[in-house]
C-alpha cells in the first residue's frame, strides 16, 4: 500500500541533456499534502514549449527534464482539506502548480504573475514550497498538485482532447477575451500549429472573422474547413488587402514581427505568444513603432487559474477541441522531429497509460 505521507513514486520520460532522446526515469513526487491532490496522468499534450525547453533554447534547462504542462488525468487520492474534488474525478494542469497565493496578482488569479517571484512551472522549476526540488511534468504517470492550481473537468469529457486545452487553450483564449474580440472583429493567427489551430476556434466561436498566416499551404484546406476566410503565406501588404483589428502570433521561430504592424487597422492590437528560441530572438524597433504609429503591441503568458477555468468551461460547453494526434511514449523524439521540420499536422498527445 501506497504511503501518501511519504514521496510518492513516479515513472516518466526524460531528457538527460540537451541533444538526447527520451529516456524511462524513475521519480518521486513529494508527499501529498492536505490541499493536495494525487492525479493518474492519462494524457500529455506536447507543446512546442516543451521543445524549447528540453532542448535549452529558452536558457540551460535543469537536467533530467521531463517535460509536459497538457495534462489530463484522474484523481486517485485527496488530501485530508480538499474541497473541490474526490477520488474519480477528472481533473487537469496546466503551466503551473504552485504561487505565493497573497500578493496583487495572485489575488486577482493571475498566479503566473507573481510579484514575489514563487510563481512554480509545472517542469524545470525550483518548487521552493517543496524544499527546492526542480519540478517534472506531464509525461509521467502521475503528479501532485494543489487542488488550487487543478482544473475541474467533467465526468463525460472526451480526455485525449481536453489535454491541449491546459496550455495551447489558456494560452490562446486569454488574449483573444483581453482584446476583447467580437462580433465582426477582424483576427487574424499567424503561426498555424497546435496553439494557432486554438485561436482560429475560439476567435470564430467569439464572432470574428478569421485569416491565418503559415510558412506554406499545407494546411489551407483544414484552415478553409475550420471556417477561416483567408489563408496567407506572405506579410505582403500587395497580396494582404485585409487589415485587421487583432493579429496573434504562434510562431516559434524567427519572424519579422513588424510586418505584421502594417496589416493591422489603426488602434488595431499585436499579441504576441510565440517565443522563438533566445539566440534568434525577433525584435521591433523603435523606428516601426512611431513610422508604424497608432497600434498596440502585447505579450501574452498563458493566463490565470480562474480564466483557465473558464476557457475550460467555455470549450467543453462549445466542444471546441484542439486537432490531435495520439502517440506512444516511445514516440515522443518522433514528434519532437516533425514539430520541428514542418511535418507535424497539430497535437501530439501522448498516451500516458501506456507508462511501463
Ligand atoms: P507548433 O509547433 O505546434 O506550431 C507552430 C506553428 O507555427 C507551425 O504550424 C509552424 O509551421 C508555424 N510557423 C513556424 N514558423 C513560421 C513563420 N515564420 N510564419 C508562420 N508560421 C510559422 O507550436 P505551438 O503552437 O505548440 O507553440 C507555438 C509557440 O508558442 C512556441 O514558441 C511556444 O513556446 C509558444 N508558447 C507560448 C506560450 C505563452 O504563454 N506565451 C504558451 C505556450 C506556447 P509548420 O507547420 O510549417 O511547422
Ligand atoms: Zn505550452
Amino acid at each position: 500500500m501506497l504511503n501518501l505521507k511519504e514521496n510518492i513514486p513516479a515513472k516518466g520520460y526524460a531528457m538527460l541533456s540537451k541533444d538526447a532522446k527520451f529516456t524511462p526515469f524513475d521519480f518521486t513526487r513529494h508527499p501529498l499534502g492536505e490541499r493536495d491532490i494525487l492525479i493518474k496522468i492519462l494524457y500529455a499534450g506536447i507543446c512546442h514549449s516543451d521543445i524549447h525547453t528540453a532542448r535549452s533554447e529558452w536558457g540551460e534547462a535543469v537536467y533530467p527534464c521531463i517535460p509536459g504542462h497538457e495534462i489530463a488525468g484522474e484523481v486517485v487520492a485527496v488530501g485530508e482539506k480538499v474541497s473541490k474534488f474526490k477520488v474519480g474525478d477528472y481533473a487537469g494542469v496546466g503551466c503551473m502548480v504552485n504561487s505565493c497565493g497573497e500578493c496583487e496578482s495572485c489575488k486577482i488569479s493571475q498566479e503566473q504573475f507573481c510579484e514575489r517571484g514563487q510563481t512554480i512551472f509545472t517542469y524545470n522549476s525550483k518548487d521552493i514550497f517543496h524544499g527546492g526540488v526542480n519540478t517534472y511534468g506531464g509525461y509521467s504517470n502521475n503528479i501532485v498538485v494543489s487542488e488550487n492550481f487543478a482544473i475541474t473537468v467533467p465526468e463525460n469529457a472526451p480526455m485525449e482532447k481536453v489535454a491541449p486545452l491546459l496550455c495551447a487553450g489558456i494560452t490562446t483564449y486569454s488574449p483573444l477575451k483581453f482584446s476583447k474580440v467580437k462580433e465582426g472583429f477582424k483576427v487574424g493567427v499567424a503561426g498555424f500549429g497546435g496553439l494557432g489551430v486554438m485561436a482560429v476556434k475560439y476567435a470564430l466561436k467569439m464572432g470574428a472573422k478569421v485569416s491565418v498566416f503559415a510558412r506554406n499551404e499545407k494546411k489551407k484546406e483544414e484552415a478553409f474547413k475550420m471556417g477561416v476566410s483567408g489563408f496567407y503565406t506572405s506579410t505582403n501588404t500587395d497580396e494582404v488587402k485585409e487589415r485587421f483589428d487583432l493579429i496573434l502570433s504562434t510562431i516559434p521561430t524567427f519572424y519579422e514581427p513588424s510586418a505584421y504592424l502594417d496589416l493591422l487597422k489603426f488602434g488595431g492590437e499585436f499579441a504576441i505568444v510565440g517565443l522563438p528560441p533566445h539566440d534568434n530572438m525577433p525584435s521591433i524597433s523603435v523606428k516601426d513603432f512611431v513610422y508604424k504609429a497608432g497600434k498596440r503591441v502585447y505579450g501574452s503568458l498563458i493566463g490565470g487559474i480562474k480564466e483557465t477555468q473558464e476557457m475550460m468551461d467555455f470549450s467543453l460547453k462549445h466542444e471546441i477541441y484542439p486537432e490531435t494526434e495520439l502517440i506512444k511514449p516511445s514516440q515522443i523524439d518522433e514528434a519532437y522531429e516533425k514539430l520541428t521540420n514542418g511535418t507535424a499536422k497539430f497535437r501530439y498527445v501522448i498516451d500516458m497509460r501506456e507508462v511501463e
